[in-house]
């Protein structure tokens, strides 16, 4: 994985991308939000996102562990909500396990003890109808070697795949049962960021 080795015009790109991607996502995030939430996840990723790009140039500039840390703060201090502190923990854990210039081992270690740090600080686990039942399944087909292409479309898969689960974590736990049937708000986002980071990736390699 050579894009890995990042220049900073391609951190740039990549971080560029994903936040755009997200922004314009906020209608699907509300909506999805709003049927088993309170429809603030949206504006909560779209928050988290117009922040990161506005210090885009400061962060973009330091060394890949260093960007994640930034953007792991600017996270949780901006997006709010149950994903905000979630979302900033994917960072910051990824800013302290990640070697300046990784390779797909260490992507991967990295990636899996960043979700470990997800699940432990939201008390949760695979299965609940939450961003882990995206995360979890990405980082496995990106574990067993399976192209950025085929870890897109898992990701895409496993957050539709949230609909007939029950939710036992969050906000949409307190529906019981009317949580069936609907797309998990943080899979659908966790889905967008890892999707857009596969295609910016993909495209450059
Ligand atoms: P809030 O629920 O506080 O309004 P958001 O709407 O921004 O916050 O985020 C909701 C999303 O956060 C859910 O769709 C779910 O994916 C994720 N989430 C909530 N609680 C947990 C948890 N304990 N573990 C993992 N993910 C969670
Ligand atoms: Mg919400």
């Amino acid at each position: 994985m050579a894009g890995l080795d990042m220049e900073r015009q391609q951190l740039h790109d990549l971080i560029s991308s994903v936040c755009h991607a997200m922004i314009a996502c906020t209608g699907e995030l509300t909506t999805l939000d709003q049927a088993i939430g309170d429809g603030d996840h949206g504006l909560n990723m779209k928050r988290g996102c117009e922040a990161v790009l506005a210090d885009i140039q400061t962060i973009s500039d330091q060394p890949l562990p260093d960007a994640l840390q930034a953007i792991g703060t600017k996270l949780v201090m901006t997006i709010g909500g149950a994903s905000g502190p979630l979302y900033g923990t994917l960072f910051l854990s990824l800013a302290k396990s990640l070697p300046q210039v990784p390779d797909r081992d260490s992507l991967v270690a990295a990636f899996k003890s960043a979700i470990d740090a997800v699940a432990a600080r939201g008390k949760s686990q695979v299965g609940q109808k939450t961003m882990l039942d995206v995360l979890y399944p990405a980082c496995a087909a990106f574990s067993a070697g399976k192209s950025l292409k085929e870890v897109a479309i898992q990701c895409d898969c496993a957050a539709i795949a949230t609909a007939p689960m029950l939710a036992i974590r969050g906000r949409a736990s307190f529906l019981g049962e009317r949580s069936i049937g609907h797309i998990d708000p943080g899979a659908r986002s966790s889905a967008l960021l890892i999707s857009t980071i596969t295609h910016v990736l993909g495209a450059e390699n």
